[in-house]
């Protein structure tokens, strides 16, 4: 892969952590890390750790885990449709934005290729989460900035440190 395309795909995955991260600092979670890897499969690999996870309310994970998706459609200039219930044909055209381990924390599950919707799943509170993601997002848009900024300069090092080893 050529140089600009692999800045490009890690800049994408370094926002999506940041926005994860943004989020759960946001609502308060402590000790939140995060960092991005080159991974041969999948160009790059990222990860959130929120420890506090577990005590978080159903409302909080909806935010968390779609955070880091709504960062990559914010940095594109995507808006999300305010049309009901507009977050599950959101989600589901931009997919390959979230990844396995946002859904469940979003409340949808994915099986194989498509997204489900859990029994009983209430929209309207996924649609106002999801809302409320992105409004919070815009307005900490340059602490997601700064952050990606810090895990991508993270990333380097450590490349650097592997190629020293
Ligand atoms: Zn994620």
């Amino acid at each position: 892969m050529n140089a600009r395309k692999d800045a490009f795909f890690r800049r994408q995955t370094a926002i999506h952590e940041a926005g994860h991260v943004t989020a759960a600092e946001h609502l308060g979670a402590k000790n939140v890390s995060s960092r991005v890897w080159h991974s041969p499969r999948r160009r790059w690999d990222g990860v959130a750790r929120v420890p506090d996870i577990t005590k978080m309310n159903d409302r909080e994970r909806h935010v968390i885990g779609a955070a880091g998706g709504i960062a990559v459609l914010i940095s594109y200039g995507i808006r999300i449709p305010t049309t009901r219930p507009f977050s599950f044909f959101l989600l589901k055209e931009t997919s390959a934005l979230f990844s396995k381990t946002d859904w469940p924390l979003i409340g949808y599950t994915r099986e194989g290729r498509s997204l489900k919707m859990k029994l009983g799943t209430d929209f309207t509170a996924i649609d106002r989460d999801i809302a409320f993601t992105e409004t919070l997002l815009k307005r900490e848009w340059n602490k997601v900035l700064s952050t990606a900024r810090q895990i991508i300069v993270a990333s380097r090092s450590e490349s650097d440190f592997r190629r020293a080893a």
